[in-house]
């Protein structure tokens, strides 16, 4: 009998999302005007010398990424402009255009496209972004909404995970865990319903403007949006900036709501708001000296709250400190498994 070590690596499934990554990237090659390559929340390249566009990719599938059955159509819209506006936060970037590739079952009611479109096209319009082409394709299976966005971002003020050091402090923007308890009770619903965490889920707000706040007055040495949770987030600017990450569990911005939420369900908030995605805020790293170039991107987002809930690290390890000490930070999320 083979033990299940020595089973040959066969499905996409058996490799899983971060070897399946890497296998792809290892076969690209970088020429110089690519500024920021795979492996950040979205590539920069220089076109021109002195003009830099910024580009990324998502698609949300249904079964996948959203459940016809509680995601009305024009959330599903919200929904696949808001990944990647929020991918374009992440780099400091003003976004500008997207593509839209649709790919629909051949049953699928219009009226259901319609309002996939009225979604979209009012986010679009919130950020000033505008719909430049795409393409449609029949699916024999589920509805793909599949959305490239591109915007633009000066020379020097582009944000990436790579550059935080030990001594800065760790923010996030708004609140996290909301979106995940949104989805838990829109799934199973249970418990009186949290409408404000629901909203959340379905209809995130990408933050658009502390992102290019941050850039420009260059703010943060580094950046990422929690997509897919809090200690993912951590984990990324880690691995890129060859950092550790120490976060206060007392220190995070867990909303009234979700407290609420978990204390009824008889689960831990903490390690929701860790391990649960779908937020779409920015985690991002600030220099101690440049505390106050971080005060003036406060004064001027509108109320979002941005909150300190840790530091970087030289020892390469990422740890939350809970009332009951010190522990390692939970594993990261796989889109295979
Ligand atoms: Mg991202």
């Amino acid at each position: 009998m083979i033990a299940p070590t020595q089973l040959p690596v066969r499905t996409v499934s058996d490799l899983g999302e971060r070897a399946l990554v890497e296998r792809i990237t290892a076969r690209l090659a970088m020429p110089s005007w690519v500024v920021v390559g795979p492996g950040d929340d979205a590539a920069v390249i220089e076109p021109e010398r002195g003009t830099l566009e910024v580009l990324t990719t998502d698609v949300q599938v249904e079964g996948v990424h959203f459940d016809r059955r509680f995601v009305p159509p024009d959330a599903i819209g919200h929904r696949a402009l808001a990944v990647n506006l929020s991918d374009l936060a992440a780099m400091g970037a003003t976004p500008r255009a997207v593509l839209l590739s649709l790919v629909l079952p051949d049953a699928l009611d219009v009226t259901i496209v319609d309002g996939m479109l009225d979604g979209l096209l009012s986010l679009a319009a919130a950020h000033n972004v505008v719909v430049v082409g795409g393409n449609i394709s029949r699916s024999p299976g589920p509805m793909m909404v599949d959305v490239t966005a591109i915007g633009a971002v000066r020379p020097r003020r582009v944000l990436t995970r790579g550059g935080a050091r030990p001594g800065d402090g760790v923010y996030v923007t708004g609140t996290v865990g909301d979106a995940s308890v949104g989805l838990q009770s829109l799934q199973t619903a249970r418990g009186p319903a949290p409408h404000a965490c629901q909203q959340r889920y379905l209809r995130p707000q990408p933050r658009v403007r502390a992102g290019m706040l941050l850039g420009r007055n260059r703010a943060a040495s580094a950046c990422v949006d929690t997509s897919d949770g809090l200690a993912d987030a951590v984990r990324r600017i880690a691995e890129a900036s060859q950092v550790g990450l120490a976060l206060d569990a007392s220190a995070l911005p867990i909303g009234d709501e979700v407290r609420r939420w978990h204390d009824a369900q008889g689960s831990g908030a903490i390690d929701a708001a860790l391990g649960g995605g779908d937020d779409y805020e920015l985690l991002f790293t600030v220099r101690p000296a440049h505390q106050g170039r971080l005060r003036d991107v406060r004064r001027r987002l509108d109320g979002l709250p941005v909150t300190k809930i840790g530091m970087v690290t030289k020892e390469r390890q990422l740890f939350i400190r809970t009332e009951a000490g010190q522990r390692r930070l939970p594993a990261g999320f796989d889109h295979f498994r």
